[in-house]
């Protein structure tokens, strides 16, 4: 790691409050990397690869979330934003390299100590372990799978949920952890049940994407409902309902319904339901504040 600090090749990907440096460009948006720093030998340093070509240059995460609160240097064209709020725009490569070192500093930030002895644990492997300073043992990085799933009826109505601190119209469909024994068809039919009381079948995977709020991945599936009765879980559920998708339409034309973020799974779920964008359905920009900054 101080060799690849020492390089001036290596690009560094800085995190810093959850944020990455971004420009913007009519292309799309891009990681803005930088060269290496000294400070970055003090700063929690997370290897990610060495790009392909003759160069070979090394890539970095480092996380400067104990800088001193002072404003990240403005330059012109750079916005530091979350991966929530720019995921959407950025190519594979920086939208992975965002997910990464997004995910390995939730975990870092939260696995201070050892879950044996209970002593401090530090930063090994090129961030990739955390290490017990009294007994040496290895903690590796966490990944919670989830189940995201879009139920649909014999009517090819679609079943959304509104979880109970979520505002008026905010919609999706539903989720939820993986249990220790379970299958992710297992999940899916405990989750749906519990959620909203409908019984579903016929689970099939879709997609998945990681999901680093704090270190998710989720299994994005379908299923066919084989009941309809709605019974929402009131401690998890202030809604749950079924529309149709000349409903979904026309809540979403007269902005009484609000859709999840650009870069969700949910989002992608629901506009293959609806066989088209939701911009498009909605013949305008869609308000997408659900959660971006
Ligand atoms: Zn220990």
């Amino acid at each position: 790691m101080p060799r690849l600090i020492a390089d001036p090749a290596t690009r560094v990907a800085a995190l810093r409050q959850e944020r990455m440096p971004i420009t913007d460009a009519t292309s799309g948006s891009r990681l803005r990397l930088r060269a290496p720093e000294p400070a970055d030998l003090t700063r929690l340093a997370v290897y990610l690869g060495r790009a392909p070509g003759p160069e070979r240059a090394g890539y970095l995460g480092i996380v400067e979330e104990h800088e001193p609160s002072e404003p990240p240097a403005t330059e012109p064209g750079v916005d530091w934003r979350t991966l929530r709020g720019c995921g959407a725009h950025l190519s594979d490569r920086d939208a992975g390299i965002f997910t990464t070192v997004q995910a390995l500093a939730n975990w870092h930030a939260t696995h201070r100590f050892c879950p044996r002895c209970g002593s401090p644990t530090e930063s090994a492997a090129s961030g990739w372990v955390r290490r017990c300073t009294a007994d040496g043992s290895e903690h590796f990085p966490r990944t919670d799978p989830s189940v995201i799933v879009s139920v649909t009826d014999a009517d090819e109505r679609l079943l959304l949920g509104r979880g109970l601190r979520w505002p008026a119209g905010h919609y999706s469909v539903l989720a939820g952890f993986v249990e220790p024994g379970e299958s992710f068809e297992a999940a899916v039919v405990r989750e749906v049940f519990e959620e909203s009381g409908v019984r579903v079948t016929d689970v099939r995977y879709l997609a998945d994407q990681p999901w680093p709020f704090p270190w998710s991945l989720m299994v994005g599936c379908t299923a066919r409902a084989t009941t309809t009765r709605l019974r929402p879980d009131p401690d998890e559920m202030a809604e749950v309902r079924w529309v149709s998708r000349d409903e979904y339409a026309e809540l979403l034309r007269d902005g009484s319904i609000r859709v999840p973020g650009g870069i969700s799974i949910a989002r992608r779920l629901i506009e293959r339901w609806l066989g088209q964008p939701v911009e498009v359905v909605a013949g305008r920009r869609v308000a997408d504040r659900w959660g971006a900054r």
